[in-house]
Order: structure tokens, then C-alpha cells, then sequence
């Protein structure tokens, strides 16, 4: 039910945090992963990574914003491996400012980069998906696709986005028998909630107090879910946002 053995995963953002933590899980349930992200050295390191764990690899630099560099890695990864089954939308980044203190431009920044790119690679995978008859798409939100947040509009703004992109092409998109669905993380240990930490000081203690789990997220804590949604395990569940979360977001 949960076996991914010949299947072909990208995930966005695989290189480092929430992303690699995915691809781990995907790999350990036997699928092929493309680490796809900028920063080519760190995905190099994620690609060995997942082989050490026996599992094929393959590090695609791409800037997601961009339509021809997302067009090129969906290319690539057909060329290598013949076939792309699962797409995880994992790739972020936040700019922290009240609104009236957000530029134009860093507004712009991060819907390119949350809410765009999912938009492109979605676009980019369907003929493949389709053409195979199925296909499995999981895109990373929120807590803040949930709630607001002061200091992330443009954030929260693109976390809420993916949910309703979400909703709109699994319910496009199910008669081709590719499901989707978003995951939204609590608040998981990675660079961008490290720098989150440096920036607000009271922000460690406030996750501990309002997570009832008590902790923070591990990347690994994100892998069964990626394995569950990626797996026939799923193929009746379309459309949905499930929290990973240590219970954050069902208090108020
Ligand atoms: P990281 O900063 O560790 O990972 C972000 C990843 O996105 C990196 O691999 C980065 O790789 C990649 N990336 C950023 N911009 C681009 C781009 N333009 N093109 C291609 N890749 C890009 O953060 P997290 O692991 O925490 O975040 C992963 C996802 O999870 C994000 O969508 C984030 O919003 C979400 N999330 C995180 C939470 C948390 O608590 N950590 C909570 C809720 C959601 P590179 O720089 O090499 O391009």
C-alpha cells in the first residue's frame, strides 16, 4: 500500500529542511528522487545523501520562479528516468515585515517563490501525469494558511493560496486520476525557522507553549506524510490540507 518502488518523485526545495525530509521518506518507500533547487552544492549533498540510503538521485538546479528553468527540470527528469509520478511544491522562503513596511518587491519575492511556483510546476507536470494515467502533487503550506500572521502577509497571503490552488486542481484534475493535496507544517527545526528565531527571540518559547506536542517539528517528522500521499495508500484522498503540526493548529 505505501510501496513507491519505480515511481519518480521531484521535490522542490529537496536540497535542505521540510523538502529533504520528504525526500528521505520517499526514498525510503523505494522511489527515485530529483532534488530540485538553486543552490547546487547543497543539492549535490542531498542527492548523496539519499544514495547512501540506496536510493537513485538526481540534483536539478532550477529557480522555480522561472517557467523555462521549471519546463527544463520536468524535461530532465523524464529524459533520466522516463517517467515524473509525484511532484511535491516544497520550495519557500518568507520576508518578515508588517505590511506597511514590505516592499513591492518582497511582496512579489515571496508569492513568486510559495505560491507561483506551484502554479508552474503543476502546469509543467500535467501532460506527464496525465499521459501516465495517474499522478500524486502535495504542496507544502502553513500554519499560516490558516491563520494571519502581523509580521508575514505576503506569506500567510501565499500559504492561504495554496490551499485553494490546492482544492482547484484536485478537483480539476481527479477524473485523470492525479490527486492533490497540501501539508501544513507546524513549526519544524530548519534555516528558515532558524533565522525566524534570530529575528523574533520570544518566537522558541512561544512554539514549545502553544504546540501541545511540546516540541518542535523534525525534518523527519515530514517524511510519512510525503510516503502516505505519494502511495496508492491515498488514491481516494484529494483536495484536502492535512496539518503536521504536534496539534498547533486544532486549539485556539
Ligand atoms: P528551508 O529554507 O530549509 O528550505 C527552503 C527550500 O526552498 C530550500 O531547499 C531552497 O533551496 C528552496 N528554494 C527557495 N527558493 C527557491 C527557488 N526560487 N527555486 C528553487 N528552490 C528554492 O526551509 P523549510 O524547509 O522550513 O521550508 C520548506 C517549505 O516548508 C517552505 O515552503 C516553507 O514555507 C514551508 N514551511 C516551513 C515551516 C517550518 O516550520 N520550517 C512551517 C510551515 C511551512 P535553494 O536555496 O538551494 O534554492
Amino acid at each position: 500500500m505505501f510501496d513507491l518502488s519505480g515511481k519518480i518523485a521531484v521535490v522542490t526545495g529537496g536540497n535542505g529542511g521540510i523538502g529533504l525530509g520528504m525526500a528521505r521518506g520517499l526514498a525510503a518507500a523505494g522511489a527515485s528522487v530529483v532534488v530540485a533547487a538553486r543552490n547546487a552544492a547543497k543539492s549535490e549533498a542531498a542527492m548523496r545523501d539519499l544514495e547512501s540510503r540506496g536510493a537513485s538521485a538526481l540534483a536539478v538546479s532550477v529557480d522555480v520562479t522561472q517557467a523555462a528553468e521549471v519546463a527544463r527540470m520536468v524535461e530532465e527528469t523524464v529524459a533520466t528516468f522516463g517517467r515524473l509520478d509525484i511532484l511535491v511544491n516544497n520550495a519557500g522562503t518568507n520576508i518578515r515585515h508588517p505590511l506597511h513596511e514590505l516592499d513591492e518587491a518582497d511582496w512579489h519575492t515571496v508569492i513568486d517563490t510559495n505560491l507561483s511556483s506551484a502554479f508552474l510546476c503543476c502546469k509543467a507536470v500535467y501532460p506527464v501525469m496525465k499521459r501516465q494515467g495517474a499522478g500524486k502533487i502535495i504542496n507544502i503550506g502553513s500554519m499560516m494558511s490558516i491563520f494571519g500572521a502581523s509580521y508575514a502577509p505576503a506569506y500567510a497571503a501565499s500559504k492561504g493560496g495554496i490551499v485553494q490552488l490546492t482544492k482547484s486542481i484536485a478537483s480539476s484534475w481527479a477524473r485523470d486520476n492525479i490527486q492533490a493535496n497540501a501539508v501544513l507544517p507546524g513549526w519544524i527545526d530548519t534555516d528558515l525557522t532558524r533565522r525566524a528565531r534570530e529575528i523574533i527571540p520570544s518566537l522558541h518559547d512561544n512554539v514549545l507553549r502553544r504546540t501541545p506536542a511540546g516540541r518542535w517539528g523534525t525534518i523527519d517528522d515530514m517524511s510519512g506524510i510525503a510516503v502516505f500521499l505519494a502511495s496508492p495508500a491515498s488514491d481516494f484522498v484529494t483536495g484536502t490540507a492535512i496539518p503536521v503540526d504536534g496539534g498547533y493548529a486544532m486549539q485556539g
